[in-house]
């Protein structure tokens, strides 16, 4: 493209030096402005499409009740991942402080060479009591954790068997990985058994799933899924970001409530959710997988270990819930109180007995429209549309904290009815 036309484009010229046509350098400012076209074309078709996604600015803590910038008062926070309220909760800040103050606030270093402190080894050891596996190896987030598994575990002449709906860094973990790969469509035991007949020849075999999926709260059938990779000498792997700390009896998740705590093999989560909020991710499995992915994890041999703050909060946070089963149970009830009045007022909550609860619309530009008049209500919840979930399944995806009161909770369902009236969603 002749570089006379490509100056008469640039979209913020006169913000630049001018060089002569003839330099590399004015060659460099050709290439980024015709890489800002095209971005700015793709921005477009994401706000024409009325899916773009906005950042609302938070000035206060996280909780129940927060301060958005542009917003009067208090607000109602329904879309946290804070199940348990331990995000704010004292003991795991002062935990936090604590460990700033005798740790510092990193480690400046990636595990092996200076990065493990004596509060890292204790945490993996705590999470590996938890979910009652082998042992525990850390990561700066679950997505790392994902990211970090699978090439290490499986090799070509292995497979995975991966449900449909799994979260994207698990995806991105299995795009990573050289073994052959088969989906099943999600949470289809029927699919699962004819991909796991078709691949009956690899060497090593895990069906890989979340424990509940996040974008409608849905639980994977584990008992089935065990059963069948018993039948046919798989492994199995879950992702419980959505169920540690709070489902099953203490709060072990999805394999504990489901009674296949002996049957999952490998199981990865997260601290940046009910474990605390702030960061970090883990896996927990049997000690030989563990020790070769400290030798060949990638996000984990190259990337800085967890700041000992973020490990002081999670650490106070699995101490907490191996201390009592209480706090485990603490949001049951809140979500029941939750989806039985929306029900009863019209709306259509999918997903079961699970916090996250998505207000089902389908189209995305409702879904957004709602959300912001829930908000001129005092209520703070999120439209999701495509392609964080597929078109014409949009919805506003509440999830319900034990920091919530029953008060919260009635005032965010009376907000949901007086814009669903608004909006023809319900009568
Ligand atoms: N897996 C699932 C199912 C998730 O929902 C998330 C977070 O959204 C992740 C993994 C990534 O967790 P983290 O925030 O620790 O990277």
């Amino acid at each position: 493209m002749c570089e006379t036309r490509l100056r008469d484009n640039w979209p913020c010229e006169t913000n630049w030096p001018r060089l002569p046509s003839t330099t590399t350098s004015n060659r460099g400012y050709a290439a980024i402005a015709e890489a800002r076209s095209v971005l700015e074309h793709e921005l477009e078709t994401i706000r024409t499409g009325g899916t773009w996604k906005g950042e609302r600015i938070i000035t206060s803590k996280q909780g129940p009740h927060i301060n958005v910038d542009g917003s009067r008062g208090d607000i109602l926070n329904f879309c946290a991942n804070n199940y348990l309220g331990l995000s704010s909760h004292p003991q795991v800040v002062e935990a936090g402080i604590e460990a700033l103050q005798k740790y510092g606030a990193g480690l400046s270093s990636v595990r092996f060479i200076c990065g493990t402190q004596d509060i890292h080894k204790d945490l993996e050891q705590k999470l590996a009591q938890f979910h009652e596996r082998e042992d525990c190896i850390l990561y700066a987030s679950c997505f790392d954790a994902n990211a970090g598994l699978f090439e290490v575990l499986l090799g070509p002449d292995d497979a995975v068997l991966s449900d449909e709906l799994n979260h994207a860094s698990i995806i991105d973990g299995i795009r990573l990985c050289r073994a052959k790969r088969f989906r099943y469509k999600h949470m289809d035991l029927n699919d699962l058994e004819t991909q796991l007949k078709e691949s009956q020849s690899s060497r090593l075999r895990l069906v890989v799933t979340d424990g509940v999926f996040s974008m409608d709260g849905d639980m994977a059938p584990l008992k089935g899924i065990c059963d069948l990779a018993e039948q046919y000498g798989a492994m199995v792997f879950i992702d419980e970001c959505h169920a540690t700390g709070f489902m099953g009896p203490r709060g072990r998740g999805t394999d504990e409530l489901l009674g296949v705590m002996d049957r999952v093999h490998i199981v990865n989560s997260t601290l940046g959710k009910a474990l605390g909020g702030a960061a970090g991710g883990y896996t927990v499995g049997p000690k030989p997988l563990i020790d070769l992915l400290r030798q060949r994890s990638r996000p984990y041999l190259f990337s800085n270990s967890l700041p000992p703050p973020v490990v002081g909060c999670a650490t106070r946070a699995v101490e907490l819930l191996l201390a009592s089963n209480e706090i485990a149970q603490s949001v049951g009830d809140k979500t029941m109180r939750f989806r039985n009045k929306m029900t009863e007022a019209g709306f259509t909550i999918s997903g079961s007995d699970h916090p996250i609860c998505p207000v089902m619309l389908g189209d995305a530009r409702l879904a957004s429209l709602m959300a912001d008049d829930m908000l001129k209500l005092g209520v703070y919840v999120i439209g999701f549309s495509y392609p964080v979930v597929p078109k014409g399944k949009a919805r506003i995806r509440v999830q319900i904290s034990a920091a919530h009161t029953d008060q919260d909770i009635d005032h965010a369902v009376d907000a949901f009815i007086q814009t669903g009236r608004k909006h023809g969603v319900v009568s």
